[in-house]
C-alpha cells in the first residue's frame, strides 16, 4: 500500500542544513497498522508528512496504492491525498467556530458530491465513532477524547484507505486515550484501513501490528 525507497529529507535554510531522514526503506502492507516511535526531532512527523504527501522527500522513491507519487503533478497529488489519506493529529485540528457535523464535511467540499451526500456520510462517520448524539455542538463543547472523534469522523468520511495519525492519544488521558486507540482498531479491523500511526506510547504500539524506530532520522534496526 505505502512503499518508501531510500527516503531522504533534508530541510535547508540560509544558513542550517537538517538530515531530517536518511535512507528510509519501509513498506507499509495494505490493511497494516503500523507504529512509528522514537525520541523528539528524530523525524516520525517529517516520515508521516512525506507519506501523506504533505511534503517532498528531497530523495528516494515513494509509492502509494501502486503510484509512483514521482509521476505526479501537484494537483493530483492533492486529488489523491484528498482521496485516499485521512489525517489525525495530537492537537484535533478542528475550526471552533463551525459545528462538529460542519467540521466532518469539509473534506467532502473538495468533492463533487451534493450537500445532502456530505449531511448523510458526515453523520454516518460520526455514528462510526459513537457521536451520533453530538453532531450540532461545537468542538469547544467537547472533551478532549469527544475532539479526537471528531477528528477522527473527519479522516474518515471519505472513506479513505490509509489513515496517517501523529500522536492521536498524545493530549488524552489515559481513559480517553484507550477509548480513541479502540476506534483505530476498529477501522483497522473492520473496514481494513491501513494506519500508521506515530506514538510515544508503548502501550498503544504493542496494541498495533509492527513496530518501527527511527533514531536520528534512520531505522533502528
Ligand atoms: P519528530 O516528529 O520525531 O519530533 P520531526 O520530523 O518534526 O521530528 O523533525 C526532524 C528533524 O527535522 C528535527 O531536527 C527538526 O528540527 C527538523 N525539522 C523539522 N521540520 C523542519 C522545518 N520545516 N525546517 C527545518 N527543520 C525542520
Ligand atoms: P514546490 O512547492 O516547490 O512546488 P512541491 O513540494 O510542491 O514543491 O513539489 C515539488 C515536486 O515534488 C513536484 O514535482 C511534486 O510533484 C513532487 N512531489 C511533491 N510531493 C511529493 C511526494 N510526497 N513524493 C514525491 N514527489 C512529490
Amino acid at each position: 500500500m505505502i512503499h518508501l525507497q531510500q527516503i531522504e529529507k533534508v530541510y535547508r535554510t540560509d544558513t542550517v542544513e537538517t538530515q531530517a531522514l536518511s535512507g528510509i526503506n519501509l513498506t507499509v502492507p495494505k490493511g497494516e497498522f503500523l507504529s512509528i516511535m522514537g525520541p523528539s526531532g528524530c523525524g516520525k512527523s517529517t516520515l508521516l508528512n512525506i507519506m501523506g504527501l504533505l511534503d517532498a522527500p528531497s530523495g528516494g522513491a515513494l509509492s502509494i496504492a501502486g503510484s509512483d507519487t514521482r509521476q505526479l503533478r501537484d494537483k493530483q497529488l492533492a486529488q489523491f491525498r484528498n482521496q485516499r489519506i485521512g489525517f489525525i493529529f495530537q492537537s484535533y485540528h478542528l475550526i471552533n467556530d463551525l459545528r462538529v457535523l460542519d467540521n466532518v464535511e469539509l473534506p467532502l467540499l473538495y468533492r463533487k458530491s451534493s450537500a445532502k451526500e456530505r449531511r448523510s456520510l458526515a453523520a454516518e462517520a460520526l455514528g462510526k465513532v459513537g457521536l451520533g448524539n453530538r453532531m450540532k455542538h461545537f468542538p469547544s463543547q467537547l472533551s478532549g477524547g469527544q475532539k479526537q472523534r471528531v477528528a477522527i469522523a473527519r479522516a474518515i468520511v471519505g472513506k479513505p484507505s490509509i489513515i496517517l495519525a501523529d500522536e492521536p492519544t498524545g493530549n488524552l488521558d489515559s481513559a480517553m486515550g484507550n477509548e480513541v486507540m479502540e476506534i483505530l482498531l476498529r477501522l483497522n479491523k473492520e473496514d481494513g484501513t491501513t494506519i500508521v500511526m506515530v506514538t510515544h506510547d508503548e502501550q498503544m504500539a504493542r496494541k498495533t501490528h509492527r513496530l518501527v524506530r527511527l533514531f536520528d532520522g534512520a531505522q533502528v534496526q
